[in-house]
């Protein structure tokens, strides 16, 4: 029987992660997928083909909506060839996959396709094709990340009726997509099928979009969506999704309890995603699941049995793939001996419409709530000489600083390469920088990123230059 000093099971970020760190320092390691190709979540159906067809579809709408005004014009009609557009989000994809075949035989680590599951806590099961192979752990990594969770009264069909994963390998452009969900992963792909000519409503039960967002970028989102003719009902309570033939018929309670139909011809559910557990036979290891079917972990990330520990989607926090990354160097790192730490409250958020949406640290509703008392800096986008060149003028960058200490808590932006452009604040929240630190640093011209130098002026003392 083959042994290792660690098995991962899940090859997503937080599982492939795992096991380069583990095998660098110098554990050996084994990974378990049960599909055939490795990455996850995040490769094959997730962050990198979602925004592979956001990328496609913003070249379009540039096409079609402002070459002329940059001068360029272009004979005969610009068209969408989803079919080409869809094979190269899958080129994008195998080219990724294969990436991380390549970086685990580049760290001589064992790789098994197939189900694993627990026949002990030292012991995995690996089924394929009517075939059981055991190997032996020492430690074992559970991080077999999560689905597409959908609403009890909703059945998906895949093909009328929904999830992300179905919409990122759609054979034709809706004429209609009632999206179910404002959050990311909605708002992402229903911007997708917005640009290529869909109408797109979304429906969503809280009275805001990107909820757990900071209030003003779920505002300013909903503007900038609005402007593109992305519909919205909010407050309202889906309660029946049917289809008929090629139709797909969504009813909803509105915030006064009155009726409100739509009709359309595809129905993308995005109402989250559950931690995914299934066939991991958790009960042989004896590792128990919290009320909401994640595995549950304490601050080390270590389950109740001692030498298992879970990582990424399958346990509390955020469900995103960085954040599945850094717990799995921090378990590896635990393994051999060391004293990591993650701080996840600078584990920043993004959203990838255009305009970007970034996060990180505290919102203006969690200051409030804590009673903190604080100061805000915002700056608007238009105000920058960059952002009129590209013509990317919704937006702004708003810093929330202590008012005592003017140690920035939060920092919250929306407009053009936020998703990049947070990464500054990440870093200087790390090193916890006052607002005045990041306004006296400087910022090239002409960036977006002078939006954050300059709200950091006005939440420093109100002296912004350009505005
Ligand atoms: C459309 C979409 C867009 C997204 N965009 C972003 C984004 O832009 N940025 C971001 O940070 N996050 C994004 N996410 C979320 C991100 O994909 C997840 O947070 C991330 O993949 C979680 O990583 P993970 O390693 O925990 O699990 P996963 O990536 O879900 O990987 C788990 C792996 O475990 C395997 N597995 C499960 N059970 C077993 C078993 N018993 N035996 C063997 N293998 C098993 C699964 O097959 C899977 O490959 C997006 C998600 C979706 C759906």
């Amino acid at each position: 029987m083959n042994q290792y000093d660690v098995a991962v099971i899940g090859s997503g970020p937080g599982g492939y992660v795992a096991a380069i760190r583990c095998a660098q320092l110098g554990m050996k390691t084994a990974i378990i997928e049960k599909y055939n190709t490795l990455g996850g979540t995040c490769l094959n159906v997730g962050c990198i083909p979602s925004k592979a067809l956001l990328d496609s579809s913003h070249h379009y709408e540039d096409a079609i909506k402002h070459f002329e005004e940059h001068g360029i014009d272009i004979p005969g009609e610009v068209k969408v060839n989803l079919e080409q557009m869809i094979a190269r989000k899958q080129g994008v994809v195998d080219q990724t996959t294969k990436g991380i075949q390549f970086l685990m035989d580049k760290n001589k680590i064992d790789v098994f396709h197939g189900l694993g599951s627990f026949k002990d806590a030292t012991h995995i099961n690996i089924d394929s094709e009517g075939k059981t192979e055991t190997i032996e752990a020492k430690h074992t990594i559970i991080a077999t990340g999560s689905k597409p969770s959908t609403l009890p009264f909703i059945k998906i069909d895949k093909e009328r009726i929904i999830t992300s994963t179905d919409a990122l390998q759609l054979k034709e452009v809706p004429k209609h997509m009632i999206v179910i969900g404002g959050g990311v992963i909605g708002l992402e792909l229903g911007q997708v099928y917005k640009r290529l000519g869909s109408e797109v409503t979304v429906v969503e039960f809280m009275d805001r979009i990107i909820p757990g967002m900071d209030g003003g970028l779920s505002k300013e989102l909903m503007r900038s969506l609005k402007k593109q003719k992305v519909k919205f009902n909010l407050s309202h309570k889906v309660k029946s999704v049917e289809r008929v033939g090629d139709e797909v018929v969504v009813k909803a309670d509105d915030k006064k309890g009155q009726e409100v139909v739509l009709k359309g011809d595809y129905c993308l559910v995005s109402v989250g995603r559950r931690p995914y557990t299934d066939g991991l036979n958790a009960e042989a290891a004896g590792v128990k699941l919290d009320d909401r079917g994640r595995v549950e972990v304490n601050e080390h990330l270590q389950t109740n049995v001692s030498n298992i520990y879970a990582i990424g989607d399958v346990v509390k926090g955020a469900m995103l793939a960085h954040k599945a990354e850094e717990e799995g160097t921090m378990v590896a790192e635990l393994l051999a001996g060391q004293k990591p730490h993650i701080n996840y409250n600078l584990i920043p958020g993004v959203v990838y419409t255009w305009p970007e949406v970034a996060a990180v640290g505290k919102t203006e509703e969690e200051l409030k709530e804590a009673g903190v008392a604080y100061k805000v800096g915002q700056f608007p986008m238009r105000a920058l000489g960059r952002a009129r060149a590209s013509m990317d003028i919704d937006g702004f960058v708003k810093i929330l600083a202590d008012k005592a200490t003017d140690e920035v808590l939060g920092v919250h932006m929306i407009g053009a390469r936020c998703a990049d452009l947070i990464t500054e604040a990440v870093t200087a929240m790390e090193f916890r920088a006052s607002a005045e630190d990041m306004a006296r640093m400087s910022h090239a011209h002409p960036t977006y990123a002078e939006a954050v130098k300059e709200a950091a002026l006005v939440a420093t003392e109100d002296r912004a230059i350009h505005i």
